[in-house]
């Protein structure tokens, strides 16, 4: 298996909504890839981390394995795949490193916008539509409601409109899908985002070294992306005022200008966005000169 050999392996989506931004975030922290549109492999060129890409199905199921050290996934594909290992008896277990801040979606249920739909109640009986049956089920037990699943790999959307289902259960991001369907989102039953996760059994030192390093560099990218560098030219007189203006800035540096006494320029990274309207109330109490500057790396 690639979990012998002493290269990290890490499981991504190979093409589809999470491929992007999971090589991104690992380019980020320092890993580089040459990728291959056709190879399922890729070695990087600085680490000894190899990339195995895959559909995203199959990613929780390698990592639970062991077959992978790490994987990147939806919560969403990663809940479903323990739920159905877990009552068909295989082992379920993984490690849950981080939540990615990426692939943000949910998971409703939704029926026909003309349905008298009024509460979930009203599914008893129906046949629901789904990719996920047992995340579905799984919800549908817990609020006491009885309905079956018709199992769909894809098109669920459309279902109800071809008689295949009463209502569906299926990702939601915008809402658009829906919309253009005819359907009406009701209960969302799972919020998801992407997390990077780890197989059960202990790696070897020289992978574990290697997973120590990349998660705090994994989580300075993340703190940077929610981070601004903020530069202002502030009166002293009203340097309180600025402090209480400056959302989560800390211990702000204050520097003096060469030819302006009542002035001093103010250095502060803060963890917030910096609104226009706090910007014009800086500008109000006597500010100028305010820079608000992307932040790329963090480290403490
Ligand atoms: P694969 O070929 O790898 O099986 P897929 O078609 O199953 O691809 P994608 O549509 O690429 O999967 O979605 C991958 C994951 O992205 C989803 O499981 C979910 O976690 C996340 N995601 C984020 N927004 C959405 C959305 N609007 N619709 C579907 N998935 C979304
Ligand atoms: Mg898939």
């Amino acid at each position: 298996a690639a979990t012998q050999n002493q290269r990290l392996t890490i499981a991504v989506q190979k093409s589809g909504r999470l491929s992007e931004q999971s090589i991104k975030l690992l380019k980020a922290c320092g890993i580089k890839f040459n990728l291959h549109e056709a190879r399922l492999l890729a070695h990087s060129q600085n680490q000894p981390i190899d990339l195995l890409r895959v559909r995203d199905d199959d990613i929780p199921g390698l990592v639970m394995d062991g077959v992978v050290d790490l994987g990147f996934v939806g919560e969403n594909v990663l809940e479903e795949t323990r739920l159905e290992r877990v009552a068909t008896g295989i082992n379920a277990d993984y490690k849950a490193l981080r939540p990615l801040e990426f692939g943000q979606c949910r998971l409703s249920i939704a029926v026909p916008k003309e349905d008298s739909y009024q509460c979930l109640t009203d599914l008893n009986g129906k046949r629901i539509a789904t990719t996920y049956p047992y995340l579905l089920q799984n919800y549908l037990k817990q609020q006491g409601i009885q309905a079956s699943t018709a199992v769909l790999t894809g098109s669920v959307e459309v279902a109800p409109r071809a008689g295949l289902a009463d209502a569906i259960c299926d990702l939601v991001s915008t809402g658009a899908t829906l919309e253009a369907n005819g359907l009406q989102e009701k209960d969302v039953i799972f919020t998801s985002q992407a997390q990077l996760i780890q197989r059960p059994e202990a790696l070897s030192p020289a992978k574990q070294a290697l997973v120590d390093q990349l998660l705090p560099r994994l989580d300075g990218v993340q703190l940077a992306k929610e981070s601004k560098y903020i530069m202002l030219h502030a009166p002293k007189a009203a340097l309180q005022q600025v402090a209480t203006l400056l959302p989560g800035a800390e211990d702000p540096t204050i520097l003096p200008l060469s030819h302006n006494e009542q002035m001093v320029a103010v250095h502060a990274v803060s963890t917030e966005t910096l609104f226009w309207e706090t910007m014009e109330e800086l500008k109000a109490i006597g500010c100028s000169s305010i820079l608000v500057l992307p932040i790329e790396k963090m480290m403490g």
